[in-house]
């Protein structure tokens, strides 16, 4: 079966190219050629196919991202908008409930960034269907046809068994969106989006070998020497004979002929998947090491330089600011400006809703205590904000990438010299601080972002560190609070910083099913894929009044052609919609957060809570309505 070109000889930006052609094939197609039996099921998304068919006379549930194909009018973009992931939800519920096995197709650019999406809880979906594909109980298989695009993509790729043709690419964000980002500086002087593609790619790694590498694929399938687009039987066929080898392992032929999953299979599947995400973004090698490494706990010497730490941290937005102001250098997270009137002692935050008096505002952590608007908070104030004063003690302080997986790996050339950089300045060695604290005299798990480390983004220590922080948790039976404000995953380490969202959410099922309970905090900014996965799986959700939350940043949204619409962007809007519980001033969080922990640690609770269906029951699924 293999022919010429295979494996992997082409680099990134020819695999791009071919990825990219515009006869290339579609999830329509794979389906349509590869099920026999098919009936479509009436999806509310033009870029959501969803179908029920067989294989082998295996039933199958079918769900595929279709992308607008050359020549022919539709309206498919690939980009799944939030009433197809709630869809998708109706489906994994039926496919359990049934015991069908799931077969995805994935082929996006990303997630729908479009205010209509943001209204529709995007990052809430997403990160839902990442729990679901993470602890559904039926057989799942993935194939990564096209383009993996962010959260988008990764929201129906965690499965059992996954694959990726050869051709294709899975990357943390779409290259396009990572030159706006990172090679702003070029854009503005006159190169174009495609000059830079080659050198994003680089860093995105997006190719099939280094995915298998760190574990979120078993295998690569072959494509046509010149692509799928040349030969779309070729590229059926690999696709049929590979998903009929999996599938055979998995059932069994009743005396009616009917082919049905093995008794068991799935209990097995579910554990094993578990453990296959937990170890999500690590290589072969490093997860032998990092099992044996024991929790660290220390207590942080830094923990009460509060003052001085602000009037850095403060000078070092101003900085920003000014420099944004001014053209050199647009940053994605900061836009926090404030005036002084000196004589009257009163300040108004840029975005803010008057003047307020200095005393109040320092009082509610540097916040107007009327719409929120204010300043960034450091990781001493945020741990000040909500606990006992002297209780907080860190674990795993000394956690990098560079321990994890070793330095030759991400750890090096331009990513290190920041990173060396950074580590100097923060709190912590990583962008995620954790450790065990007292809340109103009751052990709490606190996990909180540090915006100075690369703007709260998350990579591989990241999500290890918090990990280990659930694990901690879970021990102790304490309950978990998160304070999240992140730009989302770390494009410097490529897909290992995406593999973090499958991997913490899988963490947050193992809190969840041993009953401790979980506070998440979303304060601004709050953009990306720590909004599309942990921050929003709180049992309970608080949000500071007045914050930047966004599925996707702004220059994302923008670059995609919609408007950004701050009123919808923000956590008032949130509570407004009913996707969180609660909004609060920043003075008053810790009190919120008193109540249910005190509930919490008053209750007894059962020793294992029975999770079925969906993790969270309080987001309205759309009506089901399939047609066959
Ligand atoms: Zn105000």
């Amino acid at each position: 079966m293999k022919k010429d070109g295979f494996p992997l000889k082409r680099n990134y930006k020819e695999r791009y190219d071919i990825t990219r052609n515009s006869s290339r094939i579609r999830s329509s197609d794979v389906i349509a050629g590869v099920f026999d039996n098919l009936s479509y099921f009436d999806s509310p998304d033009p870029s959501l196919i969803a179908a029920k068919g067989t294989i082998d006379g295996v039933e199958c549930y079918i769900l595929g991202q279709e992308k607008r194909r050359q020549g022919k009018e539709s309206l498919a973009t690939g980009m799944i908008t939030s009433k197809g992931f709630a869809y998708v939800l109706d489906v994994l519920d039926l496919a359990e409930k049934n015991q069908i096995p799931v077969v995805s197709f994935i082929d996006t650019f990303g997630g729908d960034t479009s205010m209509e999406s943001e209204i529709g809880g995007q990052s809430f979906l997403i990160s839902d269907c990442i729990s679901r594909y993470g602890g559904v109980k039926t057989a799942l298989v993935s194939y990564v046809i096209g383009e993996g695009g962010s959260g988008g993509a990764l929201a129906l790729q965690v499965a059992d068994k996954s694959y990726m043709l050869e051709n294709s690419l899975y990357s943390v964000i779409a290259p396009e969106s990572c030159c706006r980002i990172i090679f702003h500086r070029r854009l503005t002087s006159g190169e174009n989006i495609e000059d830079t593609v080659p050198d994003a790619l680089e860093m995105l790694r997006p190719g099939a070998e280094h995915i298998k590498e760190i574990g979120m694929i078993d295998g690569i399938l072959p494509e046509p020497i010149n692509g799928a687009h040349e030969n779309y039987e070729f590229t059926i066929d690999t696709i049929k004979e590979s998903l009929t080898l999996t599938l055979k392992d998995w059932v069994v032929e009743l005396k009616t002929g009917e082919k049905v999953l093995k008794p068991k299979l799935v209990d097995k599947l579910v554990v094993e998947r578990r453990q296959r995400v937990l170890n999500y973004g690590m290589f072969e090698d490093t997860i032998d090491k990092l099992t044996k490494r024991k929790i660290m706990k220390s207590v942080h010497e830094k923990i009460n330089t509060v003052d001085i730490e602000r009037e850095e941290f403060y000078t070092q937005l101003l900085m920003k600011a000014h420099m944004e102001e001014k053209g050199i250098e647009e940053t994605e997270l900061f836009e926090c400006t404030k005036e002084w009137d000196v004589d009257k002692n009163l300040f108004k935050v840029k975005g803010g809703c008057g003047f307020v008096p200095y005393q109040q505002y320092v009082d509610n952590y540097y916040a107007c205590p009327k719409c929120g608007k204010g300043e960034y908070l450091t990781v001493e104030e945020q741990i000040d904000k909500v606990c006992d004063p002297n209780t907080f003690e860190e674990i795993e302080s000394d956690l990098t990438i560079h321990k994890l997986i070793g330095k030759e790996r991400y750890y090096f050339g331009q990513y290190q010299k920041s990173l060396d950089k950074t580590t100097e300045t923060c709190f912590s060695k990583e962008g995620l601080v954790a450790g065990s604290a007292k809340l109103n005299g009751k052990p709490i798990v606190l996990i909180v972002t540090d915006l100075k480390f690369f703007g709260g983004s998350f990579g591989a220590a990241f999500g290890e560190k918090f990990k280990r922080a659930v694990d901690f948790a879970v021990k102790n039976k304490f309950p978990m609070v998160s304070i999240c404000a992140s730009g989302g995953a770390r494009m410097n380490e490529g897909p290992m910083s995406l593999a973090q969202m499958a991997k913490m959410n899988m963490a947050i099922l193992d809190l969840k099913k041993a009953g401790v309970l979980y506070l998440s905090v979303i304060t601004g900014p709050t953009t990306g894929g720590a909004y599309a996965s942990y921050a929003t799986q709180g049992d309970v959700m608080f949000g500071e009044r007045g914050s930047l939350v966004e599925f996707a940043g702004p220059r994302v949204v923008t670059g995609a052609g919609f408007e950004v619409d701050k009123e919808i962007v923000c956590t008032d809007n949130l509570h407004e919609t009913g996707k969180i519980q609660h909004l609060v001033d920043r003075k008053g969080l810790k009190e919120s957060l008193a109540y249910y922990v005190n509930i919490y640690h008053d209750m007894t609770f059962p020793a294992e809570r029975k999770i079925t269906g969906r993790v969270n029951d309080f987001r309205k699924p759309v009506e089901p309505n399939f047609v066959s």
